[in-house]
């Protein structure tokens, strides 16, 4: 695992933005009845349908003034219609009658901005919508102002003509063969039992041990399970699968990380198919991961393949030219082996039906720069149409896996200025246009968008070590002595560098798994599994292809990556993916929010 890095050079601003996509179904007019001069709503109300069990998507617009918190109500008009899991909003049934509560992070809503929720139901006999629906106590009529003296008859399709149900589905899934916009949304991850153990075997580890956190397939033999090796266990993929089974999760992460020449700037997670083995990690790594996660017997559960970490932005920043070019690199650029294995990977495991890929996409502190953001996203482009796939293949993106940049910053943006200079200037910024990953995952989001990725694309965010919490964090913004003060005093992220990625000193675990947590985002995950570590501190001999990188070495003086400062890594590590006890210690100590 390696990952960083900035250049200087022009400077264009982007495009923010981005808009997570609905589920289309029936929509439902919300009948005129009472309003009050303050609050306006408008709610869109949509279904999928199967036989017992519905997906309901709602859309609150608020018409009226701002609001800061909202309790949506309304009354099912059939008795069995249930709420059984809900995202983006906390769900009480009280007999017919639901209340949705708005979430820490969604509950302020400006006059005229929308936000999405949704839940999963249960059904008997029909499922009709509900016809009026409130908002903090006031029934939204879309958006009239003046009172109404009569209500009109509701003009929602009546209960007797629920679509028909059509074969037996799937418990949390659509019918066979068609995804769903988000794989997180309305069911719970699986937990890995091995990882569990480690994470219970520490004093206080029961507090987080049940998150689910990626598997990660980093060699050959991990498809079938590697019981002798420091950094996996013996479960191999139809293990974990069956385990998700009788768990009743409804997904589970794993990472396909076993590209040739993996690693190819970096020395301590290179693997163990040298550059010019394409064919056998066709053949004896996807294929046979394809064949598993295929079976019919895991139909109903969501699998995501978060797909190659750090390769493909390393053909932009680390070939030759670059600061940090490597040979290897070079080599992996010229002969398509990333590019085409990431191609392979996406057309063989996106063919299934339930199967979700999430391809890696590095971090704001690596690609934060237009020199560096643009043509990245490019090449996540070409990946995508190569050997044989397209881009309905790709799911969306994850940012930050396994780093540890900043979820966003609360003491500084990147429009502020400190007595006339901008904070880009700041040695930390170094030019950046971005300070944190919400506001750099939102923009890629939209490049990829623009550059032909489908429109309803999410992102995920790593969020396992970025939390930085603990004694040392910040209160409040830095001293407006300089932009160099102001940042450095504010800011939460406390590396020594940005581009610093081994087992940072003073890093916490950070937001928990969720899911729709902002716009555009799919989920906060944690896809590197807290406690394992980076990489060793000095050589330690192994057998499976890992190298000694003195960046996880804490007696480095740094090079041109980061700046040539220390590398702020913690000392007596142990190889990367074994489980480092001292650091998972000091992740939970450190952890924002708290544990
Ligand atoms: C290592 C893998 C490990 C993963 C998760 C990577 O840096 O190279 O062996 O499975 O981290 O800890």
């Amino acid at each position: 695992m390696n990952v960083w890095r900035r250049l200087t050079g022009p400077r264009r601003a982007l495009a923010l933005a981005g808009a997570g996509a609905l589920v289309a179904g029936g929509l439902v007019t919300i009948p005129v009845t009472a309003a009050q001069a303050a609050t306006q709503c408008d709610i869109a109300y949509t279904t999928n349908d199967w036989q017992g069990g519905f997906t309901a998507n709602i859309t609150i617009k608020n018409l009226g003034d701002p609001v800061n918190g909202w309790t949506l109500g309304w009354t099912f008009p059939n008795s069995s219609q249930r709420v059984q899991q809900g995202w983006s909003a906390t769900y009480t049934q009280s007999g017919s009658q639901v209340t949705a509560r708005s979430m820490s992070y969604n509950g302020n809503l400006g006059t005229g901005a929308s936000t999405t929720l949704g839940f999963n139901g249960a059904w008997s006999g029909s499922n009709p919508k509900p016809t009026s629906f409130t908002l903090n106590g006031v029934v939204c009529n879309g958006g009239t102002t003046t009172p109404p003296t009569t209500t009109p008859p509701p003009t929602d399709p009546p209960p007797t003509t629920t679509p028909p149900p059509t074969d037996p589905p799937p418990t949390t899934n659509p019918p066979p063969g068609t995804k769903v916009d988000n794989p997180y949304a309305g069911v719970r991850g699986y937990v890995n039992p091995e990882w569990k153990a480690k994470a219970d075997a520490e004093p206080g580890g029961s507090r987080v041990s049940n998150n689910p956190t990626a598997v990660w397939l980093d060699r050959i033999a991990a498809i079938n399970g590697t019981p002798d090796s420091s950094s996996n266990g013996a479960f191999g993929v139809k293990d974990h699968l069956d385990e998700a089974l009788r768990q009743g999760a409804g997904y589970i992460q794993f990472v396909i990380y076993n590209l040739p020449g993996r690693d190819c700037s970096a020395l301590a997670s290179n693997g163990e198919l040298g550059p010019d083995e394409l064919p056998k990690y066709k053949a004896q790594y996807i294929d046979p991961i394809a064949a598993i996660q295929g079976q019919s017997k895991y139909s109903s559960i969501r699998i995501i393949n978060i797909i190659e970490i750090d390769s493909l932005p390393n053909l932009v920043t680390n070939t030759s030219g670059q600061p940090g070019g490597t040979v290897m690199c070079d080599t992996v650029k010229a002969n398509g082996a990333y590019v085409n294995g990431v191609g392979y990977a996406l057309a063989k495991l996106g063919a299934i039906g339930n199967v979700y890929n999430y391809i890696d996409s590095g971090h704001h502190g690596w690609l934060g720069w237009d020199s560096n953001f643009n043509p990245s996203a490019e090449i996540l482009k070409t990946a995508a149409v190569a050997s044989g796939s397209t881009v309905n293949n790709v799911h969306g993106f994850i940012t930050n896996t396994a780093n540890y940049s900043a979820l966003q910053e609360p003491y500084f943006k990147v429009t502020d200025n400190v007595n006339g200079q901008t904070v880009r200037q700041s040695k930390w910024v170094d030019w950046n246009y971005y300070v944190d990953e919400l506001s750099f995952a939102q923009a890629f989001r939209s490049k990829l968008v623009s550059l032909g990725f489908n429109s309803n694309i999410g992102m995920l965010i790593d969020t396992s070590r970025n939390g930085w919490g603990g004694s040392a964090r910040p209160t409040g913004p830095g001293a407006t002595t300089s932009v160099d003060t102001y940042v450095n005093g504010g800011r939460i992220d406390r590396r020594l560098h940005l581009g610093n990625w081994c087992n940072q000193a003073g890093a916490g675990l950070g937001e928990r798994p969720r899911v729709a947590p902002a716009t555009g985002i799919d989920a906060y995950v944690w896809v590197k599994p807290p406690g394992e570590s980076d990489g060793s501190s000095k050589e330690i001999p192994n057998n499976e292809g890992k190298g000694f990188d003195r960046m996880c070495d804490p007696t480095y003086g740094g090079n041109a990556r980061n700046g040539n400062n220390p590398s702020g890594a913690l000392a007596d590590a142990p190889i990367s993916g074994a489980w480092f006890s001292a650091q998972f210690q000091e992740l939970m100590r450190n952890a924002y929010p708290a544990l």
